[in-house]
């Protein structure tokens, strides 16, 4: 009898999409003039910039010539894009990360997700609440986890982002093992100091703990003093993994390229408290279950370090902070409290009501899609995310449709 991995049944379904969808078009429906501006997206709107698309086009030609095609590549990725990053990511920013840390992937989605593969399943999980869903379903996947109750899964010590603590995930209360961390955060926004993500890696020591960084919004930190790598950090090199994705940096959500950084003197242990180095394990799993990014997509990728790619992704990214700092301002203006929308293109809003209330007071008074906190977990009760991921046009009408409804 085949049999099914009976952790899937433990799964919520995605409500939160298809709700959001549903309210939507029932809206639509009965004002088909309505001009309904989608705020809600975590997906970037502008196209590729012209850098990476030349780069992207050279790819391509190389590959329809005898001369230059190539067939299966390093699982790994070429040794100039690992370099690339190595160098412009981490070296100039004063991070010890060599090449042959990189590991280049379709998705920083799938490496949170697959990563956890490396480690035992009796390990104690910590998460933050609210958060990116994909830490949770994949360790609810892999059998970390107790059924579904009250808004949580049993068997993870959830790490509280509210008001009282500015947004910045509690510290757990009980030993854990490992550590999900995600700075500028999705969905809050909030970002981490230098001294703050320090007291992390110092609790990882601590702890024998190992820190999973999803830095996929490093690219919006404009404030200097604020670190853009968990490897800024002293020490964090044996006690953290890096995840990051050219997705929002250069808008290659369509295109798919992200990478992890795993450091060779990462570790983990048995169980007997036997060290172990994590980069042979991660080598191991990349090689056999991967295939490697397509030479074309890394051709594009490694074009965002070239002189042209790095001023017009810094544009790309600057234009998405100017919607975050027009939603961040009159938002705030109109009373509300709120966080992100400075080093992140999402805003947070406690909106002192219920989270759906809201969200249908948005979508019926202002027409603009937002969404509601409770999908993201527990925590995100009373709060909407707002995203800047639009037109200038669009945010600057949604704001003054939001404000004329709020008013
Ligand atoms: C968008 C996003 C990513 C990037 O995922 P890709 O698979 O590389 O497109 C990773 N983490 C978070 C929190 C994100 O919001």
């Amino acid at each position: 009898m085949i049999r099914i991995n009976e952790n899937y049944l433990k799964l919520q379904s995605s409500y939160l999409f298809s709700e959001i969808a549903t309210r939507v078009a029932s809206y639509q429906k009965s004002n088909p003039e309505t001009d309904i501006i989608k705020l809600g997206i975590g997906d970037v709107t502008s196209p590729l910039p012209p850098a990476c698309v030349k780069a992207f086009h050279e790819g391509v030609e190389a590959m329809a010539e005898s001369s230059t095609f190539r067939g299966y590549g390093p699982e790994q990725g070429y040794p100039f894009l690992r370099e690339a990053i190595a160098v412009n990511d981490f070296q100039n920013r004063n991070a010890d990360i060599s090449p042959d840390e990189i590991f280049i992937s379709d998705g920083a989605k799938c490496d949170t997700g697959n990563i956890q593969e490396l480690f035992a399943t009796d390990i104690k999980v910590a998460i933050p609440d609210p958060v990116y869903p994909v830490y949770l379903d994949t360790n609810v996947m892999a059998g970390r986890t107790g059924v579904f109750k009250d808004g949580r899964y049993g068997g993870l010590v959830y790490m509280d982002s509210d008001p009282a603590n500015d947004y910045l995930p509690a510290f757990p209360e009980e030993p854990v093992d490992l550590i999900y961390l995600c700075f500028p955060n999705n969905p809050t926004g909030a970002t981490i100091t230098t001294a703050g993500l320090k007291t992390w890696v110092d609790f990882a020591h601590d702890n024998k703990a190992l820190i999973l960084f999803d830095a996929a919004y490093e690219a919006f930190v404009r404030n200097e003093q604020l670190p853009r790598s968990i490897f800024e950090i002293d020490g964090a090199r044996e006690v953290a993994i890096e995840f990051r994705s050219f997705s929002k940096t250069a808008g290659f959500t369509g295109t798919r390229c992200a990478y992890t950084v795993v450091p060779k003197s990462c570790r983990a242990f048995d169980a007997e408290g036997q060290q172990h180095m994590v980069h042979p394990l991660w080598t191991r799993r990349h090689t056999t279950k991967f295939n490697g990014v397509s030479y074309p997509v890394q051709c594009a990728a490694a074009a965002v370090y070239s002189q042209e790619g790095q001023a017009q992704t810094r544009e790309l990214v600057d234009y998405y902070l100017k919607n975050a700092a027009t939603i961040r301002n009159e938002i705030g203006t109109l009373g509300y409290q709120l966080v992100g929308g400075e080093n992140s293109p999402y805003i947070w809003v406690d909106t002192g009501e219920d989270a759906w209330s809201f969200f249908d007071l948005l979508l019926t008074k202002a027409g603009v899609v937002t969404t509601p906190g409770p999908g993201f977990g527990r925590c995100g009760e009373g709060h909407i995310r707002i995203s800047a991921f639009n037109s200038h046009e669009n945010v600057e009408a949604a704001i003054e449709r939001i404000k004329g409804a709020l008013r």
